[in-house]
């Protein structure tokens, strides 16, 4: 689970989020929806420590992420997390930029294989059965010896997934992963994302895809300047109840 309490967030004077909580229970689907700038990106990043937090908590599996509780003497106190042991909390997660991050040097089965050998220490021959396996789950398997040069954007982007869930993630975060793809390949992405979601994985999706946040998610959480102005079940999407999310819908639909 994720919670997320009143998170701020400022880059120097530019206040970005403004006291935005969200909560995501175990198995669900969250979409964030939400305008150019509104945030999303930034909180994503926040769950996952690649950005720090202004103000706020935010708890994933119920850990205060990048402090640890400590009993000293009686008294519960906070520690701030070395950045191994913060390495250690964003291992519980994975993550799915818009751009494929693959290493273009590497073929299909050393991208999903880098992870697990070089974090988790796994043999090479446990990381090879278990990439194959994921890129199995992700429709990848003829592609092993293929150079991301020689995929196209879709297979890529799935491969992309591959790699994130042979780390074994507890959530998987998705930040646009079908904006950068031509619309042909929009399907093949969405489609292996709603197959992990049937599967039970607790995700966040920021996306523009409408149909597939009305069909997929049990919660959507629209965001505009930097705040949550409606959260709610996938029927909000059609009974938007403030102007700014009519507009959006409006704009995207
Ligand atoms: P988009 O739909 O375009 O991806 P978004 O909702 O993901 O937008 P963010 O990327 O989270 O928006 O950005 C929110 C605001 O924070 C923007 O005004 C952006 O310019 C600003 N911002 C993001 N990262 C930084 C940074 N590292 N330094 C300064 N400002 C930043
Ligand atoms: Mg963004």
């Amino acid at each position: 689970a994720i919670d997320v309490r009143n998170v701020h967030k400022a880059f120097g004077p530019l206040h970005v989020l403004k006291g935005v909580s969200m909560q995501v229970m175990p198995g669900t689907v969250t979409v964030v929806l939400g305008p150019s700038g509104s945030g999303k990106s930034t909180l994503l990043r926040m769950i996952n420590q690649l950005e720090t937090v202004s103000g706020g908590e935010i708890y994933v599996g119920g850990e205060l992420q990048g402090y640890r509780h400590e009993n000293h003497r009686g008294t519960d106190r906070l520690r701030r997390l070395s950045d191994k042991d913060i390495a250690q909390q964003r291992s519980r997660i994975g993550m799915v930029f818009q751009r494929f991050n693959l290493f273009p040097h590497k073929t299909v089965l050393e991208n999903v294989m880098e992870a697990p050998v070089h974090v988790k220490g796994m043999s090479k021959a446990d990381a090879k059965a278990e990439a194959i396996k994921d890129l199995t789950r992700v429709g990848m398997q003829n592609r092993l010896d293929h150079y991301p040069s020689q995929l196209s954007g879709g297979q890529q982007q799935r491969v992309a997934i591959a790699r994130a869930i042979a780390m074994h993630p507890e959530i998987m975060l998705f930040d646009e992963p079908t904006s950068a793809l031509d619309p042909e390949l929009v399907g093949e992405v969405l489609s292996v994302i709603r197959s992990l979601a049937d599967d039970g994985m607790t995700m966040v999706v920021v996306t523009h895809e409408i149909g597939f946040a009305r069909e997929v998610a049990d919660q959507i959480v629209f965001m505009d300047g930097g705040v949550v102005l409606e959260k709610g079940g996938p029927e909000i999407i059609d009974h938007p109840s403030t102007d700014r999310f009519k507009g959006f819908l409006a704009s995207v639909l």
